[in-house]
């Protein structure tokens, strides 16, 4: 199906080789058509190639967090634990690479910096820093959702003489923390993971604290030869089911309200998922604490009894209790996190107690203390989900800026595509499940949908491919509703783009669940792909 007409000009440039962009070029190449991959980093794996820190792992199950896109693969790479680490998550998505011949198509060291929509041909032409101007019929964004490091300059950092580490920009060959006085700033998934190993390492540890974070122990442990046998033999049930939940795991979906039952079985319910480990279990023991304040009061005691439980010292537990609702902000999943809390070499450092004040030239300084370290960690955050691209900031039809459309509000079309920037597709984007779900499940939703649009409008001999305006208003709105029935608006999030100055403040994931979404992308593609237009050539803006 190459579709390319001019010399040099790709069918499909794909911009990001993480697990997104791997398996767009490899569902590309099936398809016949002819696509480059992008990719800044020095290799594959997308965020699990630049998040390297110590204690870096998933907080989906392993069985779960991988491609169901090929039997053989899902039969044969064994995982060793419950949760993958990122070593582990990346040998496997070179694995992939390797496995089916995609590195042939993968430009290592491409930066995108620029992407225009030329409407007299109908083409992207996209270029690297390195001054490159690429050109396709189609741009696949799969340029990831927790990217785009949050740009935090604190004053005086320049004049700090030790060594500032990002945890999204983590050195590959590691970093030694043996007897070292070490700050981290932030308490959100990365600071609760990384601030355990550092403290076994380290001299002393400041945990700089500014909201604190629910958390529940992973209850991490190596999965048994029974257990990977018996999980492969139903590997394509469990993939089944995976795809009608909430969640994008094989975890059912609950129907049991919290006031359903007495108090005595819901502690007991609760017990059980929180001992079982990790967050998909938790979240889903009751239908009602996203989106009934009340039932998220339960579960927020519920877990603030645990954290209480697990420091000891009650003046400590007290400032590490979120007030918050649970899930709001994401729910954290840590081994030994408030236990290292509890350790002679490790200090919590309440910022809303004492406000970080910056950086000095030996350490950090809040407004109660100086806190002399050699190395300073920060584990502050993502601009997440639309992040990505409005740092390359896409222009399509008459030169408008996504960038511009995206601060006034992240609008799409099932976070596929953005109307007025025809062939432009972004594998989970704004208002699609993505990091609300299992992300290979939500990924795979994605680029087999795109793979069916393209041979839609193939069938047609039609190159442009294009979002209606009334479309994506339509699916905004419904957005912003579903998300208005839940508790995430109750938070101040990278959910809602609150961790960033003047972001619009809209809950960025669909919270419709991935089972309901995918009935979605059924029912349109069977409807000819509704609010979707295609044409032979550019045209004028789509018809109202
Ligand atoms: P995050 O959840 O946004 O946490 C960032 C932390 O840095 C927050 O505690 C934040 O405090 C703090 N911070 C930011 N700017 C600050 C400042 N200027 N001064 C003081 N504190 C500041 O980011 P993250 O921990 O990297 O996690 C992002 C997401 O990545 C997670 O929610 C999760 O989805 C994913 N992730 C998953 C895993 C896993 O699978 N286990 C691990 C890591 C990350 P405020 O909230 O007060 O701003």
């Amino acid at each position: 199906m190459t579709e390319n007409t001019a010399p040099g000009r790709h069918d499909v440039i794909i911009i990001g080789a993480g697990a997104a962009g791997l398996y767009m070029l490899h569902t590309c190449r099936r398809m016949g058509l002819d696509a480059v991959v992008l990719e800044r980093g020095d290799g594959v794996g997308g965020t699990w190639y630049w998040n390297r820190y110590p204690g870096a792992r998933c907080d989906v199950e392993s069985l779960d967090y991988s491609y169901s896109f090929d039997e053989d693969l899902q039969r044969e790479w064994r995982w060793a634990e419950k949760y993958a680490t990122q070593p582990e998550i990346l040998a496997y998505l070179e694995h992939v690479a390797d496995r089916f011949d995609l590195r042939r198509d993968i430009r290592l060291g491409a930066d995108v910096v620029a992407a225009d929509f030329d409407e007299a041909d109908g083409a992207w032409r996209v270029r690297t820093t390195d001054g490159r101007e690429t050109t396709a019929t189609w741009v696949v964004a799969a340029t990831g959702v927790l990217s785009a490091p949050k740009r935090t300059r604190f004053p005086g950092q320049d004049d700090f003489t030790g060594t500032v580490l990002n945890s999204a920009r983590w050195p590959a060959g590691g970093h030694d923390f043996t007897g070292k006085r070490v700050a981290v700033i932030g308490t959100g998934s990365t600071g609760i993971q990384i601030t355990p190993l550092v403290a076994q390492d380290a001299a002393k540890v400041f945990v700089l604290q500014r909201t604190p974070s629910f958390s529940v122990p992973a209850h991490n442990r190596t999965l048994t030869d029974e257990e990977f046998t018996a999980a492969v033999a139903r590997y394509p049930e469990r993939r089944r089911a995976a795809r009608t939940t909430l969640l994008g795991v094989d975890t059912r979906n609950p129907d049991v309200s919290t006031f359903d039952v007495s108090e005595e079985e819901v502690q007991a319910a609760y017990r059980k998922t929180f001992d079982y480990g990790g967050p998909m279990k938790l979240l889903t023991t009751f239908n009602d604490p996203i989106v009934d304040k009340r039932a998220n009061d339960v579960v927020a005691a519920f877990l603030a009894d645990r954290i209480r439980e697990r420091v000891g010292d009650p003046g400590l537990a007290e400032r590490l209790i979120p007030d918050h609702p649970v899930g709001a902000r994401r729910l954290c999943v840590d081994t030994d996190y408030y236990e290292t809390l509890t350790r002679d070499n490790v200090e919590l450092v309440d910022l809303r107690e004492t406000p970080l004040l910056g950086f000095t030239p030996t350490g950090v300084r809040t407004s109660a203390a100086d806190h002399d370290v050699d190395v300073i960690v920060l584990a502050t955050g993502f601009d997440a989900i639309t992040g990505p691209l409005r740092g390359i900031d896409p222009h399509g039809r008459g030169g408008a800026s996504l960038r511009g459309k995206w601060d006034a509000y992240p609008a799409s079309y099932l976070g596929l595509m953005v109307a007025g920037f025809p062939n432009l597709f972004t594998v989970t984007g704004p208002l699609s499940p993505s990091v609300n779900s299992n992300m290979f499940v939500a990924i795979e939703q994605h680029v087999e949908f795109i793979a069916k649009l393209l041979a839609h409008a193939a069938e047609r001999g039609h190159t442009v491919i294009e979002a209606t305006p009334e479309a994506e208003e339509r699916w905004t709105a419904h957005a912003a509703e579903v998300a208005a029935g839940t508790v995430f608006p109750l938070a101040d999030s990278w959910y809602n783009g609150a961790n960033i100055a003047g972001k619009a403040g809209a809950v960025l994931p669909y919270l419709g669940g991935i089972g309901g979404y995918q009935a979605r992308l059924d029912e349109i593609a069977a409807d000819g792909f509704r609010g979707f237009e295609t044409a032979g050539r550019p045209a004028a803006a789509p018809s109202a």
